[in-house]
């Protein structure tokens, strides 16, 4: 057969590759080949055949080889992938690969591994079995025997000796050793069942349950510790029962330890995990399994949405507020949304879970898209905090906490209870600053401070990783009256055990959590009760359960009132209550201090006073009078050049291209320069469009792709697209 496909190569070129075909049936949309790519073999993806092409006959190539008899992506991931790379923008090569497990973009064999059991058989001959062994065969022989037949793990057969496997090669051959294989799929089972569910996680399920089979999209908007969990679970007991696939995404599982280990106490079958924390072996182990239908649930962070799941009828997106599942670089998208169109080509019900819902989403619940399940009360006896702010203007502060906060603490603490303090920067300080000159210890990539990480000794910039030693005299001046300026995690945990000597303080953030299994470690002794005091940063409000808590202090709060992102304002809220929400959530009652100079902020009151859906009402209103998402669509073009006049150079030649072809329905503001315009040594400038019109704005972004690398100025700068951008910086 001589024909014609289309194949998807990693490479930054928007388009396909074309490619003859000489391989006796058809090519499969979906299965891997080699083929010649400039000078190089490399691994694509057959899109599909084609008629004819516009390359020139002596130019065209042809496929090495196939890599796979079936696909490895099945069509319903290669129609989702089309549509994400169409959406964001972003070449279908590059995305076919930020979906494919490492190892099969290397061209590894696309199946679960086999794992090898041996056996003994009975037979005849058993007169002879004695003399004429070698003695590791004799050794082995016996070793088989006494299991009587039992199959017996090749680990334990090395253990007799290294030369096992030509020792027992002879009695394979001969009958009286059997040789089994197995796949490796994990079963689990269930060793807990939940508590009897409440008549509002009851009407969350019904719903979820009444689902399933087609589309529907639920927004699982419950208090922290209302029980969305067990919501969660037993919508994947039924989808089980009726034989379907469940996918679990969660922002971050490594954050969540307790998570992944309360799934696997209450669900049986198989359950797999697809996260960053896995290597390359097992994450292909747990791909496979998804993909061939041996996976009943997938818990993953964003990229399991592309995992392949034959069986799939129900998809969880928890915590759908959380920034991280947006990919942040490269290939921009977001999970959630994804869930959406992967829900609606399968015709399966999608529950996102929060407490604190993303405008987008409660926007979707008020123009009837979405299906709001409210689950408005704690499980259990657990009664919702009370939350408090705590007025710091003139107040003497001690290390920025201040007297009554100290007061608040203590009195916790001599009731046994457990205090949880939050401050949002990790390190010593934020900034180290000279008496005499006034200068600060910059980063010298980047415009930003270094931070003074104490305990190591070092400064180091958050942004670009630079470090240096902590300088004993100013940089500029010499002086070496420095002073440490600012609050970080190091220095709160540092004055608080100078005012609480006894007490025993777990710092969770990820300087003190970098290390293997230490994160597990901080957790467990928070969760345990055995460190009264808990310091960190947004770790902490992930999710976590800290039975013991009592009082939660929220010291940086004002940070978020004054962000330069449109969207501070929501974190800033969503930030709170998720922090705030580890207190009391079992039969002790909790309460909140908010430390603030801002106490008359009409935001923060409406937080504090009447909650997250009051604060997210006016929020959300100054966003639809300034037209900003999501009541208009936005997209991001990113450019850095070491020139930073390049940059801003290139973004205006995008901005009058597109212009030029957008008919009048677009925005386009800038090119200003990013709000952190140096970043590891690089200028960055960005154009912001917008329209209210979601298709114009996809419109003027595919022309643009056209001639956007032909754009004179395109060479001297690395440029990206942001489709929905969640942070702009
Ligand atoms: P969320 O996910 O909303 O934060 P969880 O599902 O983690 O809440 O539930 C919080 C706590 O309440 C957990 O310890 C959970 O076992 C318990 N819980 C959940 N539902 C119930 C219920 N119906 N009755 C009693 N306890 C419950
Ligand atoms: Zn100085
Ligand atoms: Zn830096």
């Amino acid at each position: 057969m001589n024909s014609l496909v289309q194949v998807a190569v990693k490479s930054p070129v928007y388009g396909l590759f074309d490619y003859r075909w000489s391989g006796p049936e058809p090519a499969l949309p979906g299965v891997r080949v080699t083929v010649p790519f400039g000078r190089r073999q490399v691994t694509g993806i057959v899109i599909g055949s084609i008629d004819s092409t516009e390359v020139p006959a002596g130019k065209l190539r042809s496929v090495r080889s196939v890599q796979d008899q079936t696909p490895v992506l099945p069509g319903d991931i290669l129609e989702l992938l089309k549509w994400a790379s169409r959406y964001y923008h972003y070449p279908l090569g590059e995305v076919l690969a930020a979906a494919l497990p490492v190892l099969l973009r290397k061209g590894h064999v696309a199946s679960i591994a086999e794992r090898e059991y041996f056996r003994w058989q009975p037979h005849e001959e058993e007169s002879g079995e004695g003399g004429r062994q070698a003695p590791v065969q004799k050794r082995l022989l016996d070793y088989l025997r006494q299991y009587d037949g039992r199959p017996v793990a090749v680990d334990e057969l090395r253990a007799i000796s290294p030369r096992w496997r030509a020792s027992l090669a002879p009695l394979v051959a001969r009958g009286w050793v059997v040789c089994d294989t197995a796949m490796e799929v994990p079963r689990n089972a269930a060793v807990e069942s939940g508590p009897p569910l409440s008549q509002e996680q009851r009407d969350a399920v019904t719903a979820v349950r009444g689902a399933l089979g087609s589309f529907a999209t639920f927004l699982l908007h419950g208090v922290t510790g209302s029980g969305k969990t067990e919501v969660y679970l037993r919508s994947i007991e039924e989808a089980s029962r009726r034989g379907l696939q469940s996918l679990v995404m969660v922002p971050e599982i490594s954050l969540t330890p307790q998570l992944m280990s309360r799934f696997k106490r209450r669900l049986s079958g198989c359950l797999v995990s697809l996260h960053s924390g896995l290597n390359d072996s097992e994450r292909l182990q747990n791909w496979m399994c998804a993909a061939e239908g041996h996976a009943d649930v997938v818990i993953g962070t964003r990229s399991s949405i592309f995992a392949p799941l034959p069986r799939l009828g129900l998809i969880i997106v928890d915590e759908e507020h959380d920034g991280s599942l947006k990919q942040q670089d490269g290939f921009r998208y977001h999970a959630r949304d994804l869930a959406l169109m992967r829900a609606r080509e399968r015709q399966c019900p999608v529950l996102l879970g929060t407490a604190t819902p993303s405008f987008e989403s409660l926007n979707n619940v008020r123009a009837g898209r979405f299906v709001e399940l409210p689950l408005t009360h704690r499980a259990g006896d657990a009664v919702p905090p009370g939350m408090g702010l705590m007025d710091i203007r003139r107040r003497k502060l001690i290390e920025g906490m201040s007297d009554r906060l100290f007061d608040a603490i203590r009195e916790h603490l001599d009731n046994a209870g457990q205090v949880l303090v939050f401050i949002n920067r990790r390190g010593y300080a934020p900034t180290l600053l000279c008496n005499d000159c006034g200068a600060a210890a910059d980063c010298r990539r980047c415009d930003a401070h270094m931070t003074v990480h104490a305990r190591l000794s070092r400064l180091r910039c958050h942004h670009c990783g630079a470090e240096r030693p902590i300088p004993c005299a100013c940089e500029s001046c010499g002086s070496v009256e420095l002073d440490r300026v600012g609050y970080g995690t190091e220095r709160i945990a540092d004055a608080l055990q100078a005012e609480f000597p006894d007490i025993d303080i777990a710092r969770i953030d990820r300087d003190s959590t970098r290390r293997k299994g230490a994160l597990e470690k901080q957790l467990d002794r928070a969760s345990s009760g055995q460190a009264r005091l808990v310091v960190g940063t947004q770790m902490l409000a992930k999710g976590h359960h800290f039975p013991h808590l009592t009082l939660v202090c929220i010291l940086d709060a004002d940070r978020g009132l004054f962000g330069t992102d449109f969207r501070s304002l929501e974190h800033m809220g969503q930030l709170i209550v998720q922090v705030a929400g580890r207190a009391g959530r079992e039969s002790r009652e909790g309460s909140v201090l908010i430390q603030t100079r801002n106490p008359d902020n009409p935001m923060l009151q409406t937080l504090v006073r009447e909650g997250y859906e009051a604060f997210a009402d006016i929020a959300m209103e100054d966003r639809r009078l300034a037209e900003l998402p999501p009541f208009s669509f936005m997209a991001l073009v990113r450019a850095e050049a070491s020139d930073g006049r390049e940059a801003h150079e290139f973004l205006k030649q995008v901005a009058r291209s597109l212009q030029e072809h957008s008919g009048g329905q677009l925005d386009v503001l800038g090119p200003a320069p990013a709000p952190m315009e140096r970043m590891g040594g690089r200028y960055r400038a960005q154009l912001l469009l917008q329209s209210d019109k979601r298709s114009s704005l996809n419109d003027s972004l595919s022309r643009l792709c056209v001639r956007i690398g032909d754009l004179p100025g395109a060479r001297r700068c690395r440029w990206s697209i942001d489709v929905d951008p969640v942070d702009l910086y």
